[in-house]
């Protein structure tokens, strides 16, 4: 077995437990270049590194737009070596890095049972350019089982060519995939690969609150 992003045979470096349970297919060397992000020094909002717990300021201002909270999990720091990640799977379309963070997924959503994991959907016309959704394929891999609850209202303009401000102001782009009583008084933890603005996870997280959801969190990759 081959590590999925420097393509060394894996057996090097890792023990037997590390290879077979469960699939941890990045090795040691390739994992260290990422930095995971500790809960107790992450925003209870958006789960950005920093120092305390306290919501940051961007958490403050999208409180007066939500009074809920997303106490949004984010597993490692978006920095030089994710972005390249990101780059190397979502845009180059590397399906087999759909691996190389499954192990960690797994355990982080270990701490969510009984709630409804929705990935979040992509825009049809991005689905199509890149043949998978990054999302639902990283659950997959992580043998994590998921319901789309979620579907896209319109072809939209891919997020990543807009300005942060007009991110900010994007109409809802989500609707609702299931009849509402499935979502009533259930706890929904939304899935995606990068907090960013928080925009798109606020949108998909108005849809369960307005059918009555008990609780929305959401959990990204990456902050
Ligand atoms: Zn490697
Ligand atoms: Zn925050």
């Amino acid at each position: 077995m081959r590590c999925s992003l420097c393509h060394q045979e894996l057996s090097i470096n890792l023990s037997v437990i590390e290879l077979f349970f469960p699939p941890i297919k990045c090795c040691r060397t390739c994992r260290q270049k990422f930095t995971r992000i500790k809960r107790t020094q992450a925003c209870l909002g958006c789960g950005r590194a920093q120092a305390q717990t306290k919501l940051c300021s961007d958490c403050q201002n999208w409180k007066t737009l939500y009074p809920q909270l997303l106490a949004n999990r984010a597993l490692y720091l978006y920095d030089a070596a994710l972005k390249d990640w990101m780059q190397q799977y979502k845009f180059y379309g590397d399906y087999q890095l759909r691996f190389t963070f499954a192990a960690e997924l797994k355990q982080a959503l270990a701490d969510y049972q009984g709630y409804l994991i929705c990935p979040i959907s992509l825009a049809d016309e991005r689905f199509a350019t890149r043949g998978f959704n990054q999302v639902t394929e990283m659950l997959r891999a992580a043998r994590v089982s998921y319901s789309e609850l979620l579907e896209r209202k319109t072809i939209a303009q891919p997020q990543s060519k807009k300005n942060r401000h007009e991110r900010l102001l994007l109409p809802q782009p989500f609707s609702l995939a299931v009849p509402s009583e499935k979502i009533k008084n259930k706890k929904v933890l939304l899935v995606d690969d990068v907090y960013t603005t928080g925009r798109t996870l606020f949108h998909a997280a108005e849809i369960f609150w307005e059918n009555d959801a008990e609780v929305v969190q959401s959990l990204t990759l990456a902050r």
